[in-house]
C-alpha cells in the first residue's frame, strides 16, 4: 500500500520521514529497540575487532606492533563496550557519545594498516566486512553509518598507498570492492529505513482512523443517551414524563402483584397554583414545580418511581409500600413541601399540595384503574379543603374520613 498523504512523505536519500514531528514520533517509538539492538551491534562489532588479536599474534609474534595493536584493540574494545552498556542502561541518548564507538571502529581497522602493512591483503576483506557490518546492524543511523563508512573506506585507501606496497591495481581494485560496498550497504539500509518509516505510517493512519471511530462512537451514545432523556424526562422537574412513568409503574404493578406485594399510589397536585403563576409570574411558578419536584425525590425511596403527570401535578409508585406506610410518607411529604418559602409577594403563605393515595390490592387491578382511584381521592381532598392526604381504604372507594 502506497502512504499518499504528504505528510507520510519519505526522504529519498536519507530514508526518513520529511515531517521532522512526524520523525521525531517515529524514532521516539522504537527507542527502546534500537538501544538494544545498537548496543547489541557494539558488542559483536567490539568482540570481532578483539578477536583478531590472535591474527596480530600469529603474524607478528612479540613484537613491539604487536603491542601496539593489542593495546589499540583494548583501547576500542572497552570502550565500545562501556558505551552499549551505558546505551542499554539508558544512560546515553541518541544525542551522547551515541556515534563514538562507530568513529573508533572504523580508525581502528585504518590503524591496523600502518601496524601490520605486509598483510594489507586480508585487510581489505575486512575492511570491505566491516563497511558492510556498519550498513546492516547498526539500526536507523543512515546518515552516521553513510559518513563513517566513507571515512572508513578514504582512511583505509590512504592508509593502503601512505604504509604498503600496494600498487595501483591493488589499490583501485580495494577502491571499486570498498565503493561497491558501500552503494550495497546504503541501497539496503536505506530501503529497510524506508519500509519501517511506511510500516509506523500505516500504523499512525489506522491509530488515527481508529480514535476517530471511538469518538465518533462516544458522541453518538452520548447523543442516544440525550434523545433518550429527552424522550423519556420532563425538561422543567427532569422526573420521569408520563409516558415513561407509565411504562415503569406499569412493570412495578405488575411484579408486585405476582410477587404477593404491596403497591401504593400517589396523586399529587399543587394546591392553587393558578394565584402563584399570577401572583409571582409564570418563571416563579416553574420554580416552584421544580422545587417540589427535588423535594418529591429527596423525601421518596431510590426504588420509587416518580413522574409529572401533567401541569401542577405529579404521580409516584411506591413498590413495597402498604396503605399504612404510603400514608406515613405522603404525611412527611406534604410537610416538607409547606416548608418551602414563596416569594414575598405571596405574603407568608407557602405551597401546600393534596394528595391521593391508593393501593394495589386486587389481583388483576391495573394501573389505570389505580390511576383513577387516586385522583378521585384527590379531588375528594380539593373538595375538602386541600393541603391534605386523602386515602383509599378497602373497598375500593375513597374514603372522606381519611382526609388529615
Ligand atoms: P387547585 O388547587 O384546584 O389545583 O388549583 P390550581 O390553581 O392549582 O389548579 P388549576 O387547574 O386551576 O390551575 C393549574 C395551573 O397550573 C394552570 C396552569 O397555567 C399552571 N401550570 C401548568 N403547567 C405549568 C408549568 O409548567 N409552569 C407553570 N408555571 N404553570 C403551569
Ligand atoms: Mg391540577
Ligand atoms: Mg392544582
Amino acid at each position: 500500500m502506497v502512504i499518499e498523504e504528504d505528510r507520510y512523505r519519505i526522504h529519498r536519500l536519507t530514508g526518513q520521514l520529511c515531517d521532522s514531528d512526524l520523525e521525531t514520533a517515529y524514532r521516539h517509538s522504537i527507542q527502546q529497540r534500537l538501544s538494544n539492538e545498537y548496543s547489541l551491534a557494539l558488542g559483536i562489532g567490539a568482540f570481532i575487532f578483539g578477536i583478531y588479536v590472535l591474527s596480530d599474534y600469529f603474524l607478528l609474534g612479540l613484537a613491539l606492533e604487536f603491542f601496539l595493536l593489542l593495546a589499540l584493540r583494548l583501547a576500542v574494545v572497552s570502550t565500545c563496550l562501556l558505551i552499549a552498556f551505558k546505551i542499554r542502561r539508558g544512560k546515553i541518548g541518541v544525542d551522547g557519545w551515541y556515534t563514538l564507538p562507530l568513529w573508533l571502529l572504523a580508525t581502528g581497522i585504518i590503524l591496523i594498516v600502518p601496524l601490520r602493512p605486509e598483510s594489507f591483503s586480508t585487510q581489505i576483506i575486512a575492511a570491505v566486512v566491516a563497511v558492510l557490518g556498519f550498513y546492516l546492524f547498526i539500526p536507523n543511523r543512515l546518515t552516521v553509518v553513510t559518513l563513517v563508512s566513507l571515512y572508513l573506506t578514504s582512511g583505509f585507501l590512504v592508509a593502503l598507498v601512505a604504509f604498503t606496497d600496494a600498487n595501483l591495481v591493488d589499490v583501485t581494485r580495494t577502491a571499486i570492492l570498498l565503493l561497491t560496498a558501500n552503494i550495497i550497504g546504503f541501497s539496503t539500509l536505506l530501503r529497510m529505513e524506508s519500509l519501517q518509516r511506511v510500516q509506523f505510517a500505516l500504523l499512525n493512519n489506522e491509530r488515527g482512523r481508529n480514535q476517530a471511530l471511538n469518538e465518533e462512537i462516544i458522541s453518538r451514545k452520548l447523543l442516544e443517551e440525550q434523545l433518550r432523556t429527552s424522550a423519556e424526562r420532563d425538561a422543567l422537574t427532569n422526573l420521569n414524563n408520563r409516558g415513561h412513568f407509565m411504562k415503569l409503574a406499569g412493570k412495578m404493578l405488575q411484579r408486585s402483584q405476582s410477587g404477593q406485594a404491596p403497591f401504593s399510589l400517589f396523586m399529587i397536585d399543587v394546591d392553587h397554583f393558578k394565584r402563584i403563576n399570577d401572583t409571582c409570574g409564570h418563571c416563579h411558578g416553574d420554580k416552584v414545580l421544580a422545587e417540589i419536584a427535588e423535594v418529591c425525590e429527596e423525601s421518596l425511596r431510590p426504588t420509587d418511581v416518580i413522574g409529572r403527570f401533567g401541569g401542577e401535578e405529579f404521580i409516584v409508585a411506591l413498590p413495597n409500600t402498604n396503605l399504612d406506610d404510603a400514608q406515613k410518607v405522603a404525611e412527611r411529604l406534604k410537610r416538607e413541601v409547606s416548608n418551602l418559602s414563596l416569594p414575598d409577594e405571596m405574603g407568608t403563605q407557602s405551597p401546600s399540595v393534596t394528595i391521593g393515595v391508593a393501593a394495589a390490592n386486587a389481583e388483576g387491578e391495573n394501573l389505570d384503574a389505580l390511576i383513577k382511584q387516586a385522583d378521585q381521592l384527590l379531588y375528594i381532598g380539593k373538595r375538602a379543603g386541600r393541603n391534605q392526604v386523602v386515602v383509599g381504604r378497602d373497598g375500593g372507594g375513597p374514603n372522606a374520613d381519611e382526609a388529615v
